[in-house]
């Protein structure tokens, strides 16, 4: 044990050198009630006359791409929309899109929507760049490294930072394997924030998505990459999550709350994007897997669990989060405030009806979840304190319904 987290620790030590010294590049941001009109202009001025909006057929079924389509005609940029996207994209995703795109001879992508459009965009972009470089040869690190073609991206949930993070998730369905791509090329060169965009999002995707980017700010917060840049952004995120997530669950179309959410995502995802998650993820990812838990539910309910889990190790930055999150103004003791964060985490959790137990979890699968997590977690994670296995184990038991 003691040789295995010796190493870990190399590796997180390592990597911590590498961020410091390689400039992550940040999207321009564009945002505000004229959002889409200010789209529309960049892209005029960016010398594009027609461009690919990648995004999922719900989407477009509710209408939410009426208003960005008459904007763009009313700008006379012409446009084709790709959207089949499935809520797991595949690499025959990725090809259609790539296909459109020629077909139609786009000079840029818009990735509209959650996590999926965009992760699927942003590797579909990669693929006209790269075009004899198969998604499967794109998979691990560094393995685009050429510029993709302007890329703008629209989030219209409040959750996965996808906006502002340089990694796309697509599957394979032949291995039934996820395939993350990472490359600082993928990040999106404009990120738009259109608070209208999420007025109509249900309460318990606003609760799942805003705890998910929540979980971002935290891990990112508390893990040993956290260089001065990522606390500010996590704890610029944290304070308008704390401030606005319940307003956001109980009022929907209140559009500050939701303008104040969008924000929060963002920040929250340019601080995990430089300094990673950690194991409410690696576990999170495992649930989601093997069962389909949504990602946003797995990581509100793993949360308070996880934390609590680090003990001693993560007391003094949970109380400082605390602090910058607006919850307490000093504490007396390090416990106190972590306890206060911990507390503060399960009390949403409870006002926005999200259960302390993952429905589908059973006792048979334990053994393989806390295997998976302790892979993921322990080969990437920069996490406060190292957990193994049998850690993973007794969260899960906690986790489980009574
Ligand atoms: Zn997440």
């Amino acid at each position: 044990m003691f040789i295995k987290k010796f190493f870990y620790r190399l590796r997180h030590i390592a990597f911590l050198g590498i961020i410091k010294i390689t400039p992550c590049p940040n999207p321009d941001l564009i945002s505000g009630e004229d959002a889409l009109e200010q789209l529309a202009k960049r892209i005029q001025k960016d010398g594009l006359k027609k461009v690919l909006i990648v995004t999922d057929e719900n989407l477009v079924k509710i209408g939410l791409l009426d208003n960005i389509k008459t904007i763009l005609g009313e700008a006379k940029i012409e446009f084709a929309v790709y959207m089949d996207v499935k809520p797991n994209p595949t690499i025959e995703n990725v090809e259609n899109a790539r296909q459109m795109y020629l077909d139609e001879g786009c000079q840029g992508f818009i990735g509209f929507g959650g996590g999926s459009p965009m992760d699927c965009a942003k590797v579909a972009a990669a693929r006209i760049v790269k075009p004899n470089k198969s998604v499967v040869e794109m998979r691990g690190i560094f393995k685009i490294l050429k510029k993709l073609p302007p890329f703008y991206a629209i989030p219209t949930t409040s959750g996965t930072g996808s906006e502002t993070t340089f990694a796309a998730v697509i599957a394979n369905p032949e291995t039934h394997e996820k395939m993350a791509v990472v490359d600082m090329v993928l990040m999106p060169h404009v990120a738009v924030l259109v608070p209208n965009l999420t007025l109509g999002l249900p309460p318990f995707i606003t609760a799942t998505t805003g705890m998910d980017a929540l979980t971002h700010a935290i891990e990112a917060y508390i893990g040993w990459h956290d260089i001065k840049k990522v606390r500010g952004y996590a704890e610029k995120a944290t304070k308008l999550i704390f401030e606005n997530i319940e307003e956001a669950y109980s009022n929907g179309t209140n559009k500050e709350a939701r303008n104040n959410m969008a924000f929060g995502s963002f920040y929250a995802g340019m601080a995990f994007t430089r300094a990673s998650v950690g194991y409410v993820h690696a576990i999170a990812h495992n649930l989601g897997g093997l069962y389909d838990v949504p990602h946003g539910l797995a990581n509100a309910v793993l949360l308070p669990y996880v934390l609590k889990a680090f003990g001693e190790k993560a007391h003094k930055k949970l109380a400082n989060l605390a602090v910058a999150g607006g919850l307490i103004s000093s504490y007396s003791t390090p416990k106190e405030g972590a306890e206060i964060f911990i507390q503060k985490v399960r009390d949403l959790n409870k006002k926005m009806d999200i259960p302390s137990f993952i429905k589908e979890l059973q006792e048979k699968d334990m053994d393989l979840i806390a295997e998976r997590a302790d892979e993921e977690g322990n080969s990437a994670y920069p996490v406060p304190k190292i957990l193994f296995k049998s850690d993973f184990i007794e969260i899960l038991q906690l986790i489980k319904e009574q």
